[in-house]
Formats: structure tokens, C-alpha cells, sequence
């Protein structure tokens, strides 16, 4: 944990070549009279990590749910590698083949959750096989394997038996990241996946997520309070105000020379 805290600076990666994997275009979000993402632009590269800060109520996580689509949009589209999730907007009805359409894009986006959302009642192993075998129909026996393997990456190779109530806050969560990868997702999205931690617990995590980025060539898309870690695991870094992105550049550049007066104040506050 000291290591992270001490915070190295990731090294800028330049995207402006790669493919895009995500793409939010003029995309707002109102709950009644709250516009709450007002026609955002984001476009995250293959591969990039983007870490989402700012205050609370600033539409982070609503971006991270639109993507999921847990959410629907009152304006605007969403493409993920190239395909939209236009009928996901306000109003509109979904037929089969939209329903369809919709399950592909959601196996191919892990989200991690602040409250881990395992199931309590399936071991650490069967949490991690419950989709494959549901949604991508694998055998039990491949997803067996893949899940074994996960949970060995996650540091938890000993605990397949063990049941949710039986692991650590930061072991569960280790498990809900390997459930995630599971599914073999093109796109990982973490929502504020070490704030339900005790602090001596949330480096464990966070090594994880860093050897994930190391290892698999997963786009990522992380909320955090953690500017130490979006410091040092993130490409890109945006901050948002108001539903919309006031500022964003590279990690290093973000934090050693913030230029808007609102990141300014933001930093100044939480660092
Ligand atoms: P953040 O993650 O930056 O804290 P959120 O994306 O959770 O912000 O929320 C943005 C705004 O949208 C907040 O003002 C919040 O109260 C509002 N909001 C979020 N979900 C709902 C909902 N289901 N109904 C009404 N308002 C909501």
C-alpha cells in the first residue's frame, strides 16, 4: 500500500492511433428537471484507463450505469467497438431482437460495484461460473477452469470453497473483479471499488486492478476517490462538474499542473 500511496505517475500512452472502444456522443441524462450528464463527448481509446473523479452528485457513476445499460439516455448515443446502444433512449420500446442485442453488449462489459453484489448463498467459485455457464452457456467443467484461474490471479487460488460471509471485505471484492473477468469482457468498469474497505484492505484491491492492467488488454473505466491510484494506474484522467467533463488531460500532466479553478479547488480539497 505505501508503494501506491507514495504514488508514481503512470507513464502517458499515446491513444490517438488506436481504435475506440467507447464513444459517448452529445450523451445527457435527466432524472425529471436534473439534467444530470449534460450532451457529454468521452471517447475512450482500446485499451486506455480512465480514471472518472470529481464531487459527489457530479454524474460519475450515472456514466458508468448508461454504459451497463442499467440506465436509459434522454439524448444522444453510446457506441461500445463501434456499435450504438441507440435503443436505449427514453421512451423507447425494446423488441426481441434489441433484448438480444442488449445481453451480447452487457457480457461484453464487466462492471465491479462499491458493495461487491456477490451472491451470499454460492461459493467463491460459483459466483465466478454462474454467468459463464447462464449467459455464455459454457460447460461446467470450462468454466470451472477459467474460474479456478481467476481466482488464482486475485490472490485467492486457497478460498474457491470459501462462501462471501466467509472472506474479508477485500477478498470478496478480489472476487467479484475475477466474477467480472470471467465473462471475458472487452471493457471493466469500477465503481468506487474500494470505498466499502477498511484503508489497510484497499491495496490488496488495488493491486489487482493493477495487475489486471498489466496482464489483459482490457479497456478500464474506474470512478475513485483514490487519487493516489488514478494517479499512478490511469492514462487519462477526467474530472467531472455538473455532469459534464471540465477538465481532463494525461495522469501526470492532470495532477502536477490542474489548469481549471474548479479541478484546482477538487484537489486542493482532497489531496
Ligand atoms: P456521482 O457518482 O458523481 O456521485 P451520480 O451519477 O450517482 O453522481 O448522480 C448524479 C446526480 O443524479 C445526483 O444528483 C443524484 O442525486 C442524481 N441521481 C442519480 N440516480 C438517480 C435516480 N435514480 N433518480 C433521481 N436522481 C438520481
Amino acid at each position: 500500500m505505501s508503494e501506491l500511496q507514495q504514488g508514481e505517475t503512470s507513464v502517458s500512452r499515446d491513444f490517438s492511433d488506436s481504435q475506440t472502444m467507447i464513444h459517448f456522443e452529445k450523451v445527457t441524462k435527466r432524472y425529471g428537471d436534473l439534467v444530470v450528464l449534460d450532451e457529454l463527448e468521452l471517447k475512450i481509446a482500446a485499451n486506455e484507463k480512465v480514471a472518472i473523479i470529481g464531487p459527489s452528485g457530479s454524474g460519475k457513476t450515472t456514466v458508468l450505469r448508461m454504459l451497463m445499460t442499467l440506465e436509459r439516455i434522454n439524448g444522444g448515443v453510446i457506441y461500445v467497438d463501434g456499435e450504438p446502444l441507440t435503443h436505449m433512449k427514453q421512451g423507447e420500446r425494446l423488441v426481441s431482437a434489441d433484448r438480444a442485442h442488449l445481453r451480447r453488449m452487457r457480457a461484453s462489459i464487466g462492471m465491479v460495484f462499491q458493495h461487491f453484489n456477490l451472491f451470499p448463498h454460492m461459493s467463491a467459485l460459483q459466483n465466478c461460473m454462474q454467468a459463464p455457464v447462464s449467459v455464455l452457456g459454457l460447460s461446467k467443467p470450462e468454466a470451472r477452469e477459467r474460474a479456478v484461474e481467476l481466482l488464482e490471479m486475485v490472490g485467492l487460488g486457497d478460498k474457491n470453497e470459501h462462501y462471501p460471509a466467509q472472506l474479508s471485505g477485500g477478498q470478496q471484492q478480489r472476487v467479484a473483479i475475477a466474477r467480472a473477468l470471467a465473462m471475458r469482457p472487452k471493457v471493466m468498469l469500477f465503481d468506487e471499488v474500494t470505498s466499502a474497505l477498511d484503508p489497510e484492505l484497499c491495496g490488496e484491491v488495488l493491486q489487482v486492478i493493477r495487475k489486471l492492467g498489466e496482464q489483459y488488454n482490457l479497456t478500464m473505466l474506474m470512478v475513485t476517490h483514490q487519487m493516489g491510484f488514478a494517479k499512478e494506474f490511469a492514462d487519462r484522467v477526467c474530472f467531472f462538474d455538473s455532469g459534464r467533463i471540465e477538465e481532463q488531460g494525461p495522469a501526470d500532466v492532470f495532477f502536477d499542473n490542474p489548469k481549471n479553478p474548479r479541478t484546482q479547488q477538487f484537489l486542493k480539497a482532497v489531496l
